[in-house]
């Protein structure tokens, strides 16, 4: 029951490959702070988008948790089984102006770009013009995005990355919450389960971080409670970017686990253990010096 913990935290795989040795400094990470709090920690499987997930890695990441020891304290929860939930909460965004629908293919929005001058991409996500914010001018709706104030620079702290701002409205500009397939997007999905879970805190890798302050936002304009992020060490691969499922991290080899878990340990900071059934009680206490900071 969201409410009853002080602390709720939790670990949130998209089921789009197995756990790699970065996912798994994520799920540790998350796992020791909840216990260092003395929380609950709960998993939830985002497969709100259907056209990246694989069938049955669900099962195989909850394997590869269990073999770390890492059991969440109820059942998973699937994104899947919540779409109604996402249906409202941007039912309430449109009711309250801080939605919009969208007539936008790719290809208008680079035209667009290309007609004000400025060709913007983050991440290969083409930064929106906001075209559609006054109407659909007579074509039909395709997606649904959230209207960003302009500039709105939100300042927010990491636990472990210190002061962090970013301005939206110039970094992402009106963000996708439907996509055009009829997909929820990540932010909205992601938010609307933090607040109904109860999660006081999310722990979770770097890569994510940039993503927080649309959240926020989203947070705010929903009315709910804004947890606290920590984001975690990335680890890279021999070529120097991030180990990811998409530049074909190799999976998670649970027939070791106690390896598994000293290597993702030691991108925390934390030291090597030699006994599994020990190591995870020991890191609780090292965590608790290294990132238990007061609030
Ligand atoms: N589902 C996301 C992923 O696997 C993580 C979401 C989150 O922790 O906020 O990258």
């Amino acid at each position: 029951m969201p409410g009853t913990f002080i602390y709720t935290g939790r670990f949130a795989p998209s089921p789009t490959g197995g756990l790699h040795a970065g996912s798994l400094v994520a799920a540790l990470a998350s796992w020791l702070d909840a216990r260092a709090h003395g929380g609950q920690w709960l998993v939830r499987i985002e497969d709100v988008d259907s056209t990246r997930c694989l069938p049955g890695m669900d099962r195989t990441i909850l394997q590869q948790l269990a073999a770390c020891g890492l059991h969440s304290d109820q059942s998973p929860l699937y994104q899947s089984t919540r779409l109604a939930l996402y249906q409202q909460a941007l039912d309430r965004l449109v009711a309250s102006g801080q939605a919009y629908p969208c007539g936008c293919s790719r290809r208008d929005i680079e035209l667009a770009q290309l007609r004000s001058g400025h060709v913007k991409a983050r991440h290969g996500e083409l930064i929106y013009p906001g075209t559609c914010r006054n109407g659909l001018q007579g074509k039909p709706a395709r997606a649904w995005r959230f209207r960003t104030d302009d500039p709105s620079r939100i300042h927010w702290q990491d636990r472990r990355l210190g002061a962090q701002v970013q301005d939206v409205s110039a970094a992402v500009g009106d963000f996708v919450l439907k996509r055009a397939d009829g997909c929820f997007a990540y932010q909205l999905a992601v938010v609307v389960d933090d607040a109904k879970q109860g999660i006081t805190d999310v722990v979770r890798g770097e890569d994510l971080a940039d993503n927080t302050v649309r959240q926020m936002l989203l947070q705010r304009a929903l009315g709910v409670a804004t947890p606290r992020y920590l984001h975690t060490p990335l680890v890279l691969g021999a070529n120097g970017e991030k180990l990811s499922k998409q530049n074909g991290a190799q999976a998670l080899d649970t027939h070791q686990p106690l390896a598994a878990l000293n290597q993702a340990a030691a991108v925390l900071g934390l030291t090597s253990q030699h006994v599994a059934a020990d190591a995870l009680a020991q890191w609780v206490a090292q965590w608790q010096c290294l990132y238990n900071r007061a609030p």
